[in-house]
């Protein structure tokens, strides 16, 4: 499936060097661009962060056979929880994803760069209709703190390749749950 990219100026640069070389398949990036959005749209000033669902519906509708990834540099939230790293709509073919909180307390670029690239996985994932899985080492495992992104790959387990295939194969259906993280 064909990957568009969009980076938000909030995204340094550096975070998208494994994203852009190492996506697993069935995904390939054949767009990336940069995503422009009015600094108001989702900001909290109170919590000085950003509304994760107000800034996924401000990305481009996917083309067929498309998947749309926003990556951000900025703190993401929803009303109920202190923070997200992402979130998708479960089989809509729309993915957001921030960098902020998964940088390593170290500064390491190349760990930073990894848990972007697996988180991406996971988010295209749900993007396309997967759910959590309950393996520690597949992409689709959830994490609740960056530490616990390194323990996954950057790819899918057998199960949750096979259940991709299925999907791919019969779009959109279950589509419309909200995925965090
Ligand atoms: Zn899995
Ligand atoms: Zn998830």
């Amino acid at each position: 499936m064909k990957v568009r990219v969009l980076h938000h100026e909030s995204l340094p640069p550096a975070t998208l060097g494994q994203l852009l070389s190492r996506l697993p398949a069935p995904f390939q990036i054949h767009r990336k661009e940069p995503w422009q959005f009015p600094d108001h749209v989702g900001f909290d000033p109170y919590r000085q962060q950003s509304n994760a669902l107000e800034l996924l519906r401000t990305l481009p509708t996917p083309g067929q056979g498309e998947a749309v990834l926003g990556l951000v540099g900025i703190d993401l939230y929803l009303p109920s929880l202190t923070f997200v790293f992402g979130l998708s709509l479960l089989g809509q073919r729309q993915g957001l994803l921030s960098s902020l909180r998964l940088r390593p307390d170290n500064g390491d670029a190349l760990l930073w760069q990894r848990r972007v690239l697996v988180e991406a996985v996971h988010e295209l994932g749900h993007a396309v209709g997967l759910v959590h899985c309950p393996l520690a080492s597949c992409a689709m495992h959830q994490s609740f703190h960056p530490e616990a992104v390194d323990l996954k790959e950057p790819a899918y387990c057998p199960a949750c390749l096979s259940q991709l295939s299925a999907l791919l194969g019969s779009q959109g259906q279950g589509a419309g749950k909200l995925n965090r993280n």
